[in-house]
């Protein structure tokens, strides 16, 4: 830990104190601003976004990592990310003391100020990274375990490989958006368990998933396994991601290879990328492993995170109705509940020789609690549709409907501030005619 994280320290650009993006945060995005067409990195500040592109223009990421090196004025974090921990160390420092209420450098250069701090209402939040490969896991215990009871019986809820390796699929990188981009509801094929044709058409069962996605810093070279122990310096950040998903085409098509158009038709991620340096204050013991992993899955020391998250569902019914505007939250959880770490998930992602890349994209697999109020999906928290959900209107949903939208938002709980994540949110438009 260091001065960045010094819970004491503010900002001259003022914020309420449940914010989630204080000076102790400094999370990196991609914006657009009104007045120039060229997307650039920028960070935020209580209600503001701070344009990097126009600081380091400016000369000021003097230091010996950032020299020289252009990283903000690009439309995507990759460069930045590629560069490794001292560079993002290096960048965080720098900030932190430009922003600081003590600092003058930019509080007291009315023009430069102008031109680097705007509110955030005028500029617009692009996809952070350019994403190469996109990876999901499958690591949460409560979720594998709910999921398992519905299809397989409570006997057999965990797949015998569960509890020795971080199971994930290939995902599709794609269809990767940011939050606020709507997502059209999937058409594909069903089959209801009766006769030997199946149905084809819109998704009858679409589902959110909760998940906190890593992005990737440095790769690593093809055949070259990241060791467990190094595993976080691949890391640059986290994100909020929801997976969305179509229940009814993933049970018909997932046997045997996994899923494939249940999940390929959108995934939303949150535009803010919280870096592991700011959340460094925020690790902790995740829970214990029975059995034992084997070796080259064991990292010593505090390998989860304590991130609070939470979904919200607001129905376009709710959105017409002032008093009953409210989003409605469904799930309540907790990021350091994750039966398998990041740092795992990375070690053995890598261990057969794959490569890692500079922006890909590996989410965690839905984050369900112990509780029946902390299941990260619809799936679960209406048990297949056998439970549905009440909104507060007096309207039932047991999946998604068209003009639902679906918010995740995310925060780590300090003493005087909190480290957020901003929203991961998206709309579900209606089916394209089939
Ligand atoms: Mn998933």
């Amino acid at each position: 830990m260091d001065q960045t994280h010094d819970p004491h320290r503010q900002s001259f650009i003022s914020h309420p104190a449940d914010s989630h993006f204080p000076i102790q945060n400094l999370p990196f995005g991609v914006c657009r601003r009104r007045d120039d067409p060229a997307p650039r990195v920028c960070t935020a500040i209580g209600d503001h976004v701070v344009d990097l592109a126009v600081l380091e223009a400016a000369g000021l990421f003097d230091g010996p990592e950032l020299t020289g090196r252009r990283v903000f004025s690009a439309p995507a974090l990759n460069a930045f990310m590629a560069l490794g921990r001292p560079a993002w160390r290096e960048a965080r420092a720098r900030l932190s003391h430009l922003l600081d209420v003590e600092t003058l450098t930019l509080q007291d250069d009315p023009p430069l100020r102008a031109q680097a701090i705007l509110p955030a209402r005028d500029v617009e939040l692009l996809l952070p990274a350019e994403i190469g490969d996109y990876t999901d896991f499958y690591s949460s215990r409560e979720h594998a375990t709910n999921v398992g009871t519905m299809f397989r019986g409570a006997d057999n809820a965990l797949m015998p490989n569960w509890l020795h390796l971080p199971v994930g699929y290939h995902g599709r990188a794609s269809s990767v958006v940011v939050s606020g981009t709507p997502v059209r509801r999937p058409l594909g094929q069903t089959h209801d368990g009766q006769g030997a044709a199946p149905d084809f058409g819109p998704t009858r069962e679409l589902d959110f998933e909760l998940e906190v996605g890593a992005l990737v810093g440095p790769g690593n070279p093809l055949g070259t396994p990241i060791p467990v122990d190094q595993a976080l310096d691949h890391v640059f950040g986290l994100v909020l991601v929801n997976d969305w998903s179509a229940r009814d085409v993933q049970r018909w098509e997932y046997v045997p290879l996994g899923p494939f158009l249940a999940k390929s038709f959108a995934t939303t991620v949150s535009p803010w990328v919280v870096t592991l340096e700011a959340l460094e204050p925020f690790r902790c013991a995740g829970p214990d492993q029975r059995p034992t992993p084997l070796p080259y899955l064991q990292a010593d020391g505090a390998q989860a995170f304590d991130i609070a998250l939470e979904v919200a569902v607001q129905s376009e019914a709710m959105r017409r109705t002032e008093r009953l505007k409210t989003p409605l939250t469904v799930c309540r959880t907790n990021f350091s509940q994750l039966y398998w770490s990041l740092a795992q998930q990375v070690a053995h992602h890598t261990v057969g020789g794959c490569n890692l890349r500079t922006g890909d994209l590996l989410a965690s697999g839905t984050i369900s609690g112990p509780t029946p109020d902390s299941r990260g999906s619809l799936l679960e928290i209406t048990w297949r549709g056998s439970m549905p959900l009440r909104l507060p209107n007096g309207d039932e949903r047991r999946f998604l409907e068209d003009g639902d939208r679906v918010i995740m938002t995310g925060w780590c709980q300090g003493v005087r501030h909190r480290v957020g994540f901003g929203t991961a949110e998206g709309t579900v438009l209606p089916a394209r005619e089939g």
